[in-house]
């Protein structure tokens, strides 16, 4: 299975949500101001969307700031508030507060991903640190952290419902983990440490950028004999674009190594290309990370002890499904250990063939072409050929279908809301008995001013409260079709697509009452569970069979399907073993307590995956030099999340397997009421065993990786 990224509306509600933005609406602009800029005021756009037909650039960076600063005016209001605190004036307040700003920053924050042009980078740019600034304010402001925590102290005598509890607790729990509860002095150090802490995420980030850069690789016409005619093609026009024509030009990303790794049969190539995306940020340069490695991972270790707890990772899993350290790297070794075992079956295999070539020393450079070689022998399956039987427009059709089977919902097309690109299709999905849920933007194709990936974000969150209809944005980059010619996907693709609307569905089925507690507002190792548990019903042969056909309407010749889905275990040993060394090296560099004088991130990885027993020929998905997930991405001591989702993926799906019906219709009812419809409003773990009735273990997992 294949690692996609995700949900963008979580790191939108880390800025927004979890400062608990104070409202805009007593703010009232200058008439002229209104009129002019289409973003402040009402919308009287069809169902209040964003009036994307109308927006210009310039209109977004007045818009925040008249919302900042009308939300730093409310959350003084409900800080400085004479009367006593109750859970009304206090709590609830600072739910119906920052819609105004919410709306903005939403708006923004969709085109921001799916078009960022320089316009847009520079808006973003301009308004990361007021927002920051804004976050801080809020959240060590000690006259509002007493009175949340007053209502915390007395919750028990409140008569709140058990949503109400939740959020009081949720909110408490986001004030203490700013640094609100701390002393004067450490609320100062930890406010300054995250300061830093961000400074150094992003000069991780830029370096690592203009070491991929600095990185980029030209081939020559001999060295890419052999590729296939889209990937040379596309680096040829890459390399004349940068001034070098009659040559071959690859960055150092993955998009481009790993193809390349893939088909090149020129092995020195290969190695070239594979050294340029493996060392980046450890080269012996200017943009090297090791330094700023070394001081985050401190930095991490000093707040943790501010806040009492024993290392970063146990500071970050507090807040999660899986709780401690331990009980997630119980589930990394437990996966881990036969991974291991079925990569060296693997290598086995991969030696064996290419002894053939003449190769007698395999080297990472060699796995992935060696492997796609066993790949084509043992399913005979051609991508290009399978391909032509998976129409884009096709698997959408499946994938409504789905919904439609499980839920009982349906999509209608309208073409009477305002995108904000060409191409976004607009859905409203709607209830079995005809009401409205909420509305889809779809942004399936690539465009050069989008950010590579796939996601989902949410633009309005479903909520009792105010009453709003949710919309929610799903992207991916699908190649664009010729003029004329049907979009077809990879089935890769057709997972992603599944993948983004079950996220999507969790966006917009939420019966949460509180903004903050709804839709996909969970922790981080539960929120890929709505998703990935969507993507199995895409390889289920009945949906696959009705909806997989080529263009003369021919479904997918039968041996065609079952090779298709044999495949999805082939070279599992060589990703998990990939995916996992990353992961508890992850976990690991943040259970230490300290970091000595003289750490090097590079030596202390190598140490470690000699101590794992990862084989040198597979290393890791991601070394810690470019590990941008947890030195700028916010996933620090979190990348397991991806594994502890799959297992609760595999082993929630396999329930209506067990039921012998996938689309069981009592299971999908339980589905949809204890997993998609909850939000935040309790515990994962306690809506993933309402669910399941127990909690997931990893035996579906590894099954379906065909590890067991
Ligand atoms: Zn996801």
């Amino acid at each position: 299975m294949i690692l996609r990224s995700c949900v963008l509306s979580a790191a939108i509600a880390a800025t927004l949500m979890s400062t608990s933005l104070p409202s805009a609406a007593q703010s009232t602009p200058p008439r002229a101001e209104q009129s002019a800029n289409p973003l402040i005021g009402a919308w009287s756009t069809p169902d209040g969307v964003p009036p994307y037909d109308r927006i210009r650039p310039e209109h977004y960076e007045p818009a925040f700031d008249l919302a900042i600063a009308a939300a730093r005016e409310q959350s003084q209001r409900i800080a400085n508030d004479p009367a006593a605190p109750t859970f009304e004036n206090t709590i609830e307040a600072m739910e119906r507060s920052g819609r105004e700003l919410s709306r903005v920053a939403n708006t923004f924050f969709t085109v921001a991903s799916a078009d960022a042009t320089p316009a847009n980078q520079a808006i973003q740019k301009n308004i990361a640190p007021k927002l920051a600034r804004l976050s801080n304010e809020t959240m060590l402001d000690q006259a509002l952290f007493q009175r949340v925590d007053t209502l915390y102290q007395q919750r028990a005598d409140l008569g709140l419902t058990p949503e109400q509890n939740r959020l009081l607790e949720q909110t408490h729990k986001r004030f203490v983990r700013a640094g609100a509860a701390l002393p004067a002095d450490a609320r100062t150090r930890v406010a300054a440490i995250n300061e830093e802490l961000a400074n150094l995420g992003v000069a991780f980030g830029q370096k690592l950028l203009a070491d991929q850069k600095a990185n980029d690789v030209f081939l020559s016409a001999a060295e890419v004999e052999g590729l296939p005619a889209d990937q040379a093609s596309a680096a040829a026009a890459a390399a004349e674009a940068a001034g070098k024509p009659g040559q071959y030009l690859f960055p150092a990303t993955r998009s481009a190594a790993e193809p390349f790794l893939t088909a090149a049969p020129n092995r020195d190539a290969r190695e070239k290309i594979w050294r340029a995306f493996t060392f980046r940020g450890d080269n012996d340069n200017a943009n090297n990370t090791s330094a700023e490695i070394k001081r985050l991972v401190e930095l991490r270790i000093e707040r943790a002890k501010l806040m009492g707890a024993a290392t970063h990772a146990d500071f970050v899993l507090a807040d999660s499904m899986a709780k401690t350290p331990s009980a997630a790297m119980e589930l990394l070794m437990g996966v881990y250990t036969p991974a291991l075992v079925r990569a060296n079956e693997e290598l086995r295999d991969i030696q064996a063939l290419a002894a053939k070539d003449g190769v007698t020393d395999v080297q990472p450079w060699d796995w992935r072409y060696y492997a796609e070689q066993v790949r084509s022998e043992r399913f005979a399956l051609d991508e290009a050929q399978v391909k032509q039987y998976m129409p884009l427009d096709g698997i959408v059709e499946a994938m409504f279908e789905t919904t439609q089977k499980l839920f009982g919902l349906t999509a209608h097309e309208r073409t009477d809301i305002p995108a904000y690109a060409d191409g976004v299709r607009v859905f409203e999905i709607r209830e079995a008995d005809g009401r409205k849920l909420g509305l889809f933007y779809a942004d399936w194709f690539a465009r050069p001013t989008k950010r590579p990936g796939a996601w989902m974000n949410s633009v309005r969150v479903p909520n009792g409260l105010l009453g709003e209809t949710p919309i929610v944005v799903n992207n991916q980059n699908i190649t664009p079709p010729a003029a004329g010619e049907r979009a077809l996907v990879s089935l890769d693709e057709a997972q992603t697509l599944f993948h983004e609307f079950g996220h999507g569905l969790h966006g917009m089925l939420s019966t949460a009452h509180y903004p903050s507690l709804s839709g996909t507002a969970v922790s981080r190792d539960f929120v890929e569970f709505p998703s990935q548990v969507y993507e199995h019903w895409i390889t289920e042969p009945t949906i696959l069979q009705a909806h997989a056909r080529n263009a003369e309407g021919e479904p997918m010749p039968a041996e065609m399907l079952e090779s298709l889905l044999k495949a999805q275990t082939f070279n599992q040993g060589f990703f998990t073993v990939q995916q996992l060394s990353s992961a508890i090296l992850d976990m690991r560099l943040h259970q230490l307590t300290a970091l000595p004088a003289d750490f090097d991130a590079g030596k202390w990885e190598a140490a470690q995956l000699r101590e794992l027993g990862v084989p040198e020929e597979i290393g890791m998905r991601h070394r810690l030099p470019h590990f941008s997930h947890i030195f700028d991405g916010g996933y620090s001591a979190s990348y397991y999340a991806y594994t502890w989702a799959e297992a609760m993926d595999a082993d929630g799906f396999d329930a209506f397997k067990e039921a012998g019906n996938v689309f069981d219709p009592e299971l999908a009812a339980k589905l949809r009421r204890e997993v998609y419809e909850v939000g935040n409003t309790r515990d994962p773990a306690e809506s993933y065993r309402a669910f399941r009735g127990r909690m997931p273990t990893a035996d579906a997992l590894l099954r379906n990786r065909g590890l067991k």
